[in-house]
């Protein structure tokens, strides 16, 4: 869908759902009460920026005051055919026809197709994800699933192995602990396994670790984003261009402060909205970090993307009116191959903030004024906030080091 179109479709329901979760909501009908708004005034994604925020810790608080959902629910409870409970505790309500496209399009992209027999190795028991939104999202595609949820290693070898499945839904890292316990078990990954491709998501997934899994099995791997209150988000394309926004949510990055939208390149706040009429959550704010572009992606989806999931809004400093976050901070060590340890600490001075990248370099690595430069650069290119580079010995700063140190005392 071109993007023009693209807009006024997520328009469309957009206004559709505002004005039914007006009147089926009693929690995002108090949200727009309490700033004096109708549904009439949000027309647009634009307007959305007038609808407070609801942050995880929001659902738990209003869910002990109005349980089990916190008036968020769309639908009388005798219509739901599940209730789940996620870590919070957080009850979230599940729907007699699971109709969200997002997961499903995100394992489409990452090559499942159907009459795939795929391993869900996620936990099936409580939470919402494997049962809810993992496992009807390969029925949806026409996958053939093997709920196998959480640990029991070897036997997942051997099911792996029995029934030639040749997909995978679970964490990177469990999908590294099968392929060591199958090493351990003497087989060859590739030629006594037939794991083609891997859905991975609720962990954050390092280039390095990707590579090795598809080394290891000859697989393909793609991940995934979302919450398990609000579905997906975010899913890869054979590309590994960022991430996709899936068709049916709103994504927007806003200022953690403000709540207001940035535009495209800009770091923000993810927070979603979605269509789903159960479960109607208008501007969810997930606490995570990301970037959002809207260039067009080779592959021919026209969806805007998220660059990646660069941390946590808590873990954000903001330095001179600029926030600084630890994913940055870990982009510039890793532009400096000199550089071992690393720590951004922030102070004042004289009513200015003063930031300043101390690094420990390799033993063999002298400290010099070129690199100091060039440290001095990538701080610039990425963080966009000036600041000091300051060697320091080996040793000096700690293990357990936070990344970014902030040192200022407001009186
Ligand atoms: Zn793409």
């Amino acid at each position: 869908m071109p993007p023009k179109k693209r807009t006024e479709y997520l328009n469309r329901r957009l206004r559709g759902i505002i004005h039914y979760a007006y009147k089926h909501s009693v929690a995002v009908k108090n949200k727009l009460d309490s700033v004096g708004l109708k549904p009439r005034d949000i027309q647009t994604i634009k307007d959305l920026e007038k609808i407070p925020i609801t942050k995880k810790a929001d659902l738990v608080e209003l869910q002990k005051k109005n349980p089990p959902f916190g008036g968020f629910q769309g639908v009388p409870l005798n219509e739901l055919r599940r209730i789940y409970i996620s870590p919070g505790p957080i009850h979230e309500p599940g729907d007699m026809e699971y109709d969200e496209v997002g997961w499903a399009q995100g394992m489409y992209a990452g090559g499942f197709r159907p009459g795939d027999i795929a391993i869900n190795t996620f936990s099936y028991h409580m939470v919402p994800f494997a049962m809810e939104m993992v496992d009807n999202s390969l029925h949806r595609i026409g996958c053939v699933t093997v709920p196998t949820g959480v640990g029991n290693t070897e036997q997942q070898v051997n099911i792996l192995k029995n029934l030639k499945a040749n997909a995978y839904c679970g964490t990177p890292s469990f999908l590294l602990t099968i392929a060591e316990k199958a090493e351990e078990m003497g087989l060859d990954l590739r030629k006594d396994l037939n794991l083609q491709v891997a859905f991975v998501a609720a962990e954050m997934l390092s280039e390095s670790l990707r590579l090795k899994l598809e080394e290891k099995f000859g697989c393909i791997l793609r991940q995934s984003y979302g919450t398990a209150d609000i579905g997906c988000l975010g899913y890869e394309c054979m590309l590994k261009n960022g991430m996709h926004v899936p068709d049916d949510k709103i994504v927007e990055i806003v200022d953690p402060e403000t709540g207001k939208q940035l535009p495209p390149g800009k770091t923000g706040e993810i927070v979603a909205t979605t269509f789903n009429k159960v479960y109607p959550l208008i501007r969810f704010g997930t606490g995570d970090l990301s970037i959002l572009t809207e260039t067009r992606c080779p592959c021919g989806r026209t969806s805007p993307r998220l660059i990646k999931i660069l941390g946590r809004v808590d873990q954000v400093t903001k330095v001179r009116g600029l926030f600084v976050h630890p994913g940055q901070v870990d982009e510039v060590a890793a532009k400096h191959r000199e550089i071992v340890r690393y720590q951004v600490v922030v102070t004042r001075r004289e009513d200015k903030d003063e930031m300043t990248f101390r690094v420990e370099l390799k033993e063999e690595t002298l400290p010099s004024e070129s690199l100091q430069e060039e440290i001095l650069k990538s701080i610039r290119d990425v963080m966009k906030v000036r600041g000091e580079v300051q060697f320091v010995p080996k040793g000096t700063i700690p293990d357990a080091a936070k990344k970014i140190d902030d040192q200022r005392t407001w009186e």
